[in-house]
């Protein structure tokens, strides 16, 4: 097993089958030293390219309105049970102030996939962000859309994506998806963002229902083909109205082996200790860095919204305000020995060029 994580660790190929062995291996519970060895290996990579900074993004859930109905999803259009709410371009704007103050130098705008805000709507808020403060990096994560429309929020001046492809396998898309939803369009939304120039995030969740070691090599293979600068990964939690309510959460051990072999697989990604891994274990964020990760995203929103966007049971940091948040985090991620750093955090070869032409 050490031979392939040195393997990854150079930077060499491995195969599906040899994927699915190391998997297989590292996830068994007997198996703590050799975990311990990938994170470390984990650890040098990331710490060549980003030392030990880690990086922030406010994350504004500015609307939990959706019209898809993915299985796994709080937010799916058939629950009832969701109070929803949208928030006005005052409030995002001010939630983005608010953010700057605090040392933000990354928002994100994230939201159920709601037409309610047309796309000029959009674009003007991205233009008012930027106007406000320049040097903030705008992300959006508003689902599928068509190239036209995010070649426009780009031109208004958006820097980054985020669409997670929640899994590599198109039969194993369909089981957590209706089939109003297709694999190939999802696939085909993060082709297009990274030929129109944005920085792009791709993704899935670990532990989802059906998923196989199988598909979890074939994430990796897919992540390696598709180079994206972000991968955002976390456990599957089920959601108590959702159709998979009954299924198994996603692993802490699961998650941080998944992390750690992006890491190794994508040396330069940016890659978040999620929400949802400091949902299913009281440290998860902190182990998440301590195996690879040099993201956080902590929450924006206004607390008076934030316990309506459940996209899964018991999501933390739904109660305090942002502040807290940040000075939370700060703390958790110095304990480890990393430091909550006050920058755009860009991927690395695109920070040391320059952007968008200039
Ligand atoms: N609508 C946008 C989209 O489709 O990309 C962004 C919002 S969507 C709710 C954000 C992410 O939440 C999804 O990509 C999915 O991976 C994650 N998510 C949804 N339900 C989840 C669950 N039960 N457990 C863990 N993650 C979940």
């Amino acid at each position: 097993m050490k031979e392939q994580i040195d393997k990854l660790y150079r930077n060499t190929f491995l195969t599906k089958e040899e994927y699915i062995d190391l998997l297989s291996k590292l996830t068994q519970t007997g198996q703590q030293g050799q975990r311990d060895y990938l994170y470390q290996k984990a650890r040098t990579v990331r710490e060549k390219y980003y030392q030990k900074k880690v990086y922030t993004r406010g994350l504004i859930e500015f609307s939990n309105y959706c019209k898809n109905n993915c299985y796994y999803c709080g937010i799916r259009a058939e629950n009832q049970n969701v109070e929803r709410y949208r928030l006005t371009p005052e409030e995002i704007l001010a939630c983005a102030d608010e953010g700057y103050h605090l040392g933000f130098r990354t928002v994100v705008l994230q939201s159920g996939e709601d037409f309610f805000y047309d796309t000029k709507q959009i674009g003007n808020l991205v233009a008012a962000i930027k106007k406000q403060h320049a040097d903030t990096a705008v992300t959006l994560s508003l689902g599928e859309r068509e190239k036209p429309v995010y070649q426009y929020w780009y031109d208004c001046g958006a820097d980054r994506y985020l669409l997670r492809h929640e899994t590599a396998t198109k039969t194993h898309y369909q089981k957590l998806h209706p089939s109003g939803l297709s694999f190939e369009h999802r696939i085909q939304c993060l082709l297009d963002l990274k030929e129109i120039g944005y920085q792009v995030g791709a993704g899935f969740m670990v532990g989802s229902p059906f998923q196989t070691l199988e598909h979890l090599a074939a994430e990796l293979l897919f992540l390696k083909k598709l180079e994206p600068h972000m991968v955002g990964i976390g456990p599957f939690i089920a959601q108590k109205d959702s159709p998979f309510a009954a299924y198994p959460n996603g692993t802490l051990d699961q998650t941080l082996v998944l992390l750690a072999l992006i890491r190794l697989t994508l040396p330069k990604v940016l890659l978040p200790a999620t929400t949802a891994l400091g949902t299913i274990d009281p440290q998860g964020r902190e182990k998440g860095i301590l195996a690879g990760a040099n993201v956080v995203m902590p929450n924006l929103s206004p607390a008076a919204v934030r316990k309506k966007y459940q996209l899964y049971d018991n999501k933390i940091c739904t109660g305090e305000e942002s502040a807290q948040c940040r000075g939370c985090l700060e703390t958790r991620i110095r304990s480890v020995g990393y430091e909550l750093v006050t920058e755009r955090g860009d991927y690395v070869d695109l920070a040391v060029c320059t952007k968008r032409g200039e």
